[in-house]
């Protein structure tokens, strides 16, 4: 992540000015109104000459016995200022923070100040971009990117710990015929809907994930195949008879599952995805509506579980 990008996420990015010459007071009383922990300071021709922050205000109350507030902010000021610019990265800029114990730092554009970065801000900014970057935004499933580390995790255990676990490809049957029925935006609250239901019904320690479009996936930790081709069956049944609520009316949808399990020794996430993958393109083969297993001797098991009145009349 870049400075400048950070600059962008900043809801407020207004400049605050102060010359040397103006009092103590001054420069308190616009932190107080702008609610910022330090100001930029400047002078006539707008050059950066100094930065005052609550820090120097406090630092300042011990060293000056009266008349505080009438003393010039250039008395106070910190002179050796340093500074970043747009294009450095944000963990390089935090570490400068950090190491010379600075809490605001002036970012430098082609055309002279650009902006202040705080401590605070760098934090919050960095903790939101990493959670969206993790999160898919419409159904606030995890990402690919998100899902994709939960299952390397979940590798991980197993081979160190031997632990069982199920892997679910799920794919909503012919949804391009509910996006050309019903209009894209009720197709967005379908995707929507869905992720609530699987959030509803999985365990706590499962794993929903949107990978793309239409496509979802399932990390089952800790469970062996029969018990997630289980859990999978009730999955396809509650999904083809929950009406779902949009604004074009209410809709109901089947999916396809392809199940795969870590028997299937494969070395990585993306492996294991395109397992469950191929699984799933065989279930859509065989009719949709249904779930296809990979069973530990490689034989395929099809639970079949018949498709709805309301699915036919999509299809
Ligand atoms: P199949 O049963 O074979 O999966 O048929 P399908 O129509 O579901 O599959 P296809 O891959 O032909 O079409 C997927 C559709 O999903 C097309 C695309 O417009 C729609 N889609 C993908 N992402 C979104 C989205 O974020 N919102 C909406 N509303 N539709 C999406
Ligand atoms: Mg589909
Ligand atoms: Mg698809």
């Amino acid at each position: 992540m870049l400075i400048r990008d950070l600059l962008a996420f900043k809801s407020r990015n207004k400049i605050i000015h102060i010359t040397p010459d103006r009092s103590l007071r001054a420069a308190a009383r616009e932190m107080v109104t702008h609610n910022i922990g330090a100001l930029l300071v400047t002078n006539d021709m707008g050059e950066l000459v100094g930065v005052i922050s609550e820090r120097d205000l406090v630092r300042a109350l011990t060293l000056f016995d009266v008349g505080l507030v009438e003393i010039p902010v250039s008395e106070v000021m910190t002179r050796s200022v340093i500074t970043c610019g747009l294009d450095e990265s944000a963990s390089d800029v935090l570490k400068v923070m950090n190491k010379h114990r600075i809490r605001h730092i002036p970012v430098m554009g082609p055309k002279g100040l650009a902006g202040v970065i705080s401590l605070r801000e760098l934090d919050r900014a960095y903790r939101h971009l990493q959670s969206q970057s993790l999160t898919d935004e419409l159904t606030g499933l995890s990402n690919r990117r998100h899902f994709l580390q939960h299952l390397q995790q979940e590798i991980g255990s197993h081979q160190r710990y031997g632990n069982p676990f199920s892997v679910a490809m799920i794919d909503i049957d012919h949804f391009k015929k509910v996006n050309d029925t019903y209009g894209h935006a009720a197709g967005d609250q379908v995707l929507v809907a869905l992720s609530d239901l699987l959030g509803r019904s999985l365990r706590l320690i499962d794993v929903a994930g949107r990978l793309g479009g239409e496509e979802f996936a399932i990390l089952f930790p800790n469970t062996d195949i029969q018990e997630a081709n289980k859990a999978c069956g009730r999955l396809l049944d509650e999904i083809r008879n929950r009406d779902m609520e949009t604004d074009a009316g209410t809709i109901r949808i089947t999916v396809s599952i392809g199940l795969t399990a870590s028997f299937c020794n494969v070395s990585g996430p993306e492996e294991i995805l395109k397992q469950a993958d191929t699984l799933l393109y065989e279930a859509k083969s065989a009719g949709r509506d249904r779930i296809i297993t990979e069973q530990a001797d490689g034989q395929d098991l099809e639970v079949d579980r018949g498709i709805s009145n309301a699915a036919k009349s999509l299809n």
